[in-house]
């Protein structure tokens, strides 16, 4: 076998297919908000795997539920029923608007699982001309066919050959513009509560409102994608507890298993009774590993002192945030809710947001970007303030150092 100091990223360009770019560094362990690669070198961590380590890295208690179930039961397939499957289910029906939930692994998958969900309910109750999905501009719902192509950004699902049809594309927080399309033939309207890989991007509770309301008269569905807002993101469970409009079905993945690949998308009986025996399925989706660590994620996140956690961070996070800019007016807007923040760069800085990450990176500090023009941050819900001063500090000095230079 070989030594750790064999890896290399030179390995990723002479194996692996290039669809990315991962920076030069190579982290090998993390803890907390912390990493550390391969040179020991230290990172605070305000990327957080993509919205994903919500409790950080290696939070001890969902590290212990992990090597529990892992002496105990791996896998069965949907043959067999499990217990943690079905305490996670039972956890977020008692936890949210919803009264069933269907497992998956990832965010596409229970994306996909909603808009097949959505078009079949249309078809078994209304007629086979109820088929078309109302979507947003800018929206990002994940990379298989059907979702990418629901997603608004032609980018991602142009050059694959024949697109699935009956996708319409609006402007986001437009309500004008849905009420131009919407009508009887309109099976779902699929919206982000704030669009993550389009910019952070919040919608307004209005907008949701009134998507509600135009989806009530059609009797259409109304899909939230809380992949990224899910999972006390924002401060709430889930996003949708903020504006108090309620979807049909909603889906979550990303922070739901901090770490562990999980999805789940949850509906109502009423809907959820037209996927019947082998209506869809999944050969991972239920997994006892996932699902044992999402209960432990779930359970942990879902306090009241967790959760308003969030919004405190929030705020230490637009307050620096904002200090940084009094001294370098780079930002024309800081936006998201709870740790979903964005840095809408000013005009002068557009198309240069991967230079900062860039320079995050060498100053010992990770964060993201949403497109070219903003700097995106989806770090641990229970981040100390310390790590965030730190992170701060470094994050600073490399914004003034792409300036400067
Ligand atoms: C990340 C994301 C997805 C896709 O999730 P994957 O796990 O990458 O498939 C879908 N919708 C939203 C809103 C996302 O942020």
């Amino acid at each position: 076998m070989s030594q750790p100091e064999d890896v290399t990223r030179v390995m990723f360009d002479q194996y692996m297919v290039p669809n990315y770019a991962p920076s030069s560094v190579i982290p090998v362990k993390g803890l907390g908000s912390r990493l550390w690669d391969q040179a020991g070198d230290e990172y605070i961590d305000f990327a957080g795997g993509i919205a994903v380590n919500s409790l950080g890295h290696c939070h001890p208690s969902v590290v212990n539920v992990l090597k529990k179930q892992a002496e105990s039961l791996w896998h069965l397939s949907n043959v067999l029923t499990n217990e943690p499957a079905l305490r996670l289910a039972k956890l977020l029906v008692e936890s949210t608007f919803a009264d069933k939930v269907f497992f998956a692994n990832s965010g596409a998958e229970v994306n996909e699982a909603a808009l097949k969900l959505c078009r079949r309910y249309a078809i078994e109750h209304f007629s086979d001309k109820k088929n078309k999905i109302i979507a947003f501009k800018q929206g990002f719902h994940g990379r298989t066919f059907f979702t990418v192509t629901v997603g608004g950004q032609a980018s991602y699902s142009d050059g694959f050959g024949p697109k699935p049809g009956a996708v319409l594309h609006v402007p986001f927080n437009d309500l004008d513009a849905v009420r131009e399309v919407m009508s009887d033939d309109i099976c779902g309207v699929m919206v982000e509560p704030i669009q993550g890989e389009g910019g952070v991007v919040p919608a307004t509770d209005d907008f949701l409102y009134g998507l509600r309301e135009l989806c009530d008269q059609h009797q259409a569905l109304l899909i939230f994608d809380e992949v990224q807002t899910g999972v006390g993101r924002t401060g709430k469970l889930y996003a949708y507890m903020h504006a108090g409009v309620q979807p049909d079905i909603l889906t979550t993945a990303k922070s739901l298993g901090g770490g562990f690949p999980v999805g789940a998308m949850l509906t109502t009986d009423q809907i959820a009774a037209t996927f019947k025996i082998g209506t869809h399925g999944s050969t991972f989706g239920g997994n006892p590993l996932a699902c044992a660590v999402a209960e432990a994620v779930v359970q942990e996140i879902n306090q009241p002192h967790v959760l308003e956690g969030v919004l405190e961070r929030e705020r230490w996070f637009k307050e620096a945030l904002s200090k940084i800019n009094t001294r370098y007016h780079l930002f024309e807007e800081i936006r998201g809710q709870g740790m979903l923040l964005g840095c809408l760069l000013t005009e002068a800085y557009h198309g240069r947001a991967r230079e900062f990450l860039q320079a995050a990176v060498k100053e010992g500090v990770m964060v993201l970007i949403a497109g070219p023009n903003v700097i995106r941050m989806t770090p641990s819900l229970i981040i100390p303030q310390e790590s965030v001063e730190v992170g701060m500090e470094r994050l600073e000095r490399a914004i003034g150092r792409v300036i400067e230079c």
